[in-house]
């Protein structure tokens, strides 16, 4: 029994959005549930649930056994053999990836990429991969898209505006090269907040994500929400002064965090020694090299100092660490003991600080959450229904 997961919001809403929302959260329920739960007349209720039935929006799945009579059904959400496609880019890598409508990861392709590059040059091999992985699974229905991309996206557009990281992309050039060769909804979002919503157990949770590859990104999510702010920038620490005078920032300031602590910042410190990319880092730090060893403790110093004062002001349920650099245990490790040492004992009691999945899983994961969302919200669905309405009334005018 599953009622009791019911969004308290959503009780007594009658809507086919909102029926819909109550059939998605608790995982199918009877007739006799949906009754007592809205409060609605059977007349209404059923009538709907026939219209979302015969839309594909649900159908009547196992039986509930039989109180004679004939035997009840539970309804479910309609997602049988439906997916989305998600392509979450890196720095210097893409995966494309084909997920159920949970998020979870069905099959995918990892290329290597660099993200300098002009947009369609990007675009079009992970685009092609997309297609190709579509293509292994004939009888699926692809209900749409979501891209990450390492780096600031406008909400509701998914533009990329403000980039330190691709400024020479326009700002519409995910949003075209994607609709080109699907014309399905589709959303795009910051690599870290698609990571962060992915890292959530629970809708009722706040995860601080942070990913530390290349440069350093930071996903807020509030009671399964990402947290945006006023000007869609909330969580952007990579470039926060920690000093005036410090090593030379990619963003042409001095001494930003992305400055110390990013994957980045370490290559330039080690490059002389010949470790030139993150997995050369990873197996001397697994070797123990001394120096690396240093570098590494540095740049995790100087991250949980700045991440202590995003703690306290949010005081979350857990921290989560990913990307190349943050998700080696050592580093999560460390950026862990600072932060607890630098926050008081209310914040730092139960807060719990881990490495996230691999992070195309957990970026393909909110993707999908958030191309599900924006098909199948209550206020998406009732949005459909209401434009039908209006098409058929303005059909029987004149008639
Ligand atoms: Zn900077």
């Amino acid at each position: 029994m599953t009622v009791e997961r019911v969004p308290a919001g959503l009780v007594g809403a009658t809507s086919h959005g909102h029926l819909l929302e109550l059939i998605r959260s608790a995982d199918g329920l009877s007739r006799q549930q949906l009754l007592s739960t809205t409060g609605m007349s059977r007349a209404t209720l059923y009538q709907r649930l026939d219209t979302l039935t015969r839309r594909g929006y649900i159908y009547e799945a196992e039986p509930l056994g039989s109180t004679g009579g004939r035997p009840s059904r539970k309804i479910r959400f309609e997602d049988r053999g439906r997916v989305v496609l998600a392509l979450t880019l890196g720095q210097t890598h893409g995966t494309a990836s084909i997920a159920d409508t949970t998020g979870r990861q069905l099959r995918s392709v990892t290329r290597e990429l660099d993200i300098s590059g002009p947009a369609d040059s990007v675009l079009g091999p992970l685009i092609a991969d997309g297609r190709g992985l579509l293509a292994q699974g004939p009888k699926e229905t692809l209900l749409g898209i979501g891209v990450s991309l390492p780096t600031p996206v406008e909400a509701g557009t998914g533009y990329v505006r403000h980039s330190t990281t691709i400024p020479g992309w326009a700002p519409d050039s995910v949003v075209q090269a994607v609709r080109a060769a699907w014309a399905l909804p589709l959303v795009v979002e910051n690599d870290a907040r698609a990571a962060g919503l992915g890292e959530r157990n629970s809708d009722t949770e706040t995860v601080v994500y942070v990913k530390v590859g290349t440069g350093i990104g930071c996903g807020i999510v509030v009671e399964g929400s990402i947290l945006r702010g006023a000007h869609g920038a909330a969580g952007d620490i990579g470039h926060i002064r920690m000093t005036s005078d410090g090593p030379l920032c990619r963003c042409g300031r001095h001494g930003c965090l992305a400055a110390y602590s990013s994957g980045r910042a370490l290559r330039e410190k080690l490059g002389g020694r010949g470790l030139e990319t993150m997995a050369d880092i990873h197996a001397a730090a697994k070797a123990g090299d001394p120096g690396v060893l240093d570098a590494l403790e540095s740049a995790a110093e100087t991250l949980g100092r700045a991440l202590a004062a995003t703690i306290t002001t949010l005081n979350p349920d857990r921290l989560v660490l990913g990307g190349d650099l943050g998700s080696l245990d050592l580093f999560v490790h460390q950026v862990g003991e600072r932060v607890i040492t630098d926050v008081v004992d209310r914040i730092a009691e139960g807060l719990i600080v881990e490495a996230g999945r691999p992070e195309d899983q957990a970026a393909c994961s909110g993707l999908a959450t958030l191309v599900m969302r924006k098909i199948f919200s209550p206020a998406a669905v009732d949005q459909v229904f209401s434009q039908e309405t209006v098409r058929v009334t303005a059909g029987s005018i004149g008639r």
